[in-house]
């Protein structure tokens, strides 16, 4: 679906996109993360041909970028920083007119479609109140409305749920679940990490310029071979596990151990109640944070 090669963007003697190789695949769900400044933008400015690269290559659905953007651009939804609009139409006459210009068809189908694209994004009841009215979520969703018209077989999405309140952030979500389920490859880029982890399937990590991880999430957060316990009794653990357990607050112990259902038959054995108990993963932040430092655009000179 996206295949880039050595991509590379300097302006001036800043290096914004450094010899990137990103591949992905058609069904992902693909999280493009890193701290700000480390170049995510300028990456999916490039895939859809909007910033020339100094060198190196794109390729999106096969065919290379951005010589062939005029067969690929339309089967690509995209939302890239301020999704643009009229600021004194109405949401509905924006899509209206973004979709003219798009597809085409009857008039009816068309005003079907722009109804069908604003319900999806939670915007069916919209009044006809100018766009330049709208708060930041809406207009962040009126963007996703537009980048659905076209029924896109790629949607890219530069930091979708900017703006958005954690309801709405929520409502993105099944949104771009639900259509990734219908075959829509879903590529966006974020530096909210427990967004990333609650939407992605896949993720890269960005890291001043370069893509320093490519990886499935479930294999980053393999377990770190300790287990969170909690039970009424922990005094009666400690006793038995004795140097096992490693932390302990209140009800809740961690606990050095493997496996966690051999660890469970053992308490239970023993006449201790378990009221939860479930190996302990890293957090995407924790890779995260792990891998990446030197990119931020702090200027203060010291590492977050
Ligand atoms: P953010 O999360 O803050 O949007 P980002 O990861 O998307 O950050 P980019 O916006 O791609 O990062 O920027 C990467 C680097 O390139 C930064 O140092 C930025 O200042 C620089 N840069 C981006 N666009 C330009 C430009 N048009 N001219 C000069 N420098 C630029």
């Amino acid at each position: 679906m996206i295949r880039t090669t050595g991509l590379t963007k300097r302006y001036g003697r800043v290096t914004a996109v450094d010899g990137v190789d990103l591949r992905v695949p058609a069904g992902a769900r693909f999280g493009l993360l890193g701290p700000n400044g480390s170049g995510k933008t300028t990456l999916v400015r490039m895939l859809l041909g909007l910033v020339h690269p100094t060198s190196g290559s794109v390729e999106l659905l096969g065919h290379a970028m951005p010589r062939h953007a005029a067969t690929v651009l339309p089967r690509v939804g995209a939302l890239v920083e301020n999704p643009a609009a009229w600021p004194h139409l109405s949401g509905r006459t924006n899509l209206r007119l973004l979709d003219a210009a798009g597809r085409g068809g009857r008039r009816r189908d068309r005003r079907a479609r722009v109804e069908v694209a604003l319900a999806r994004v939670g915007l069916g009841g919209v009044d006809r109140r100018p766009v330049r009215a709208y708060s930041l979520g809406m207009r962040q969703r009126l963007g996703i409305a537009a980048a659905l018209l076209r029924g896109p077989e790629l949607l890219l999405l530069d930091e979708p749920t900017n703006g958005l309140d954690p309801r709405g952030i929520g409502e993105m979500r099944d949104l771009l679940v639900a259509l990734n389920e219908g075959g829509t490859t879903v590529v966006l880029s974020s530096h909210l990490l427990t967004e990333v982890e609650a939407l992605c399937t896949r993720v890269g990590v960005m890291d001043a310029g370069r893509l320093v991880l490519t990886e499935d999430l479930d294999a980053l957060r393999v377990p770190t071979g300790r287990v969170l316990l909690r039970t009424p009794d922990p005094a009666a653990v400690v006793g038995l596990l004795d140097g096992q357990v490693v932390e302990r607050s209140g009800n809740v112990l961690v606990v050095r151990e493997d496996d966690p259902a051999a660890l469970n038959t053992r308490l239970v054995s023993a006449g201790i109640d378990v009221t939860e108990l479930a190996p302990q993963r890293r957090t995407l932040e924790q890779v995260v944070l792990g891998l990446t430092g030197s990119g931020s655009d702090r200027v203060d000179g010291r590492a977050r």
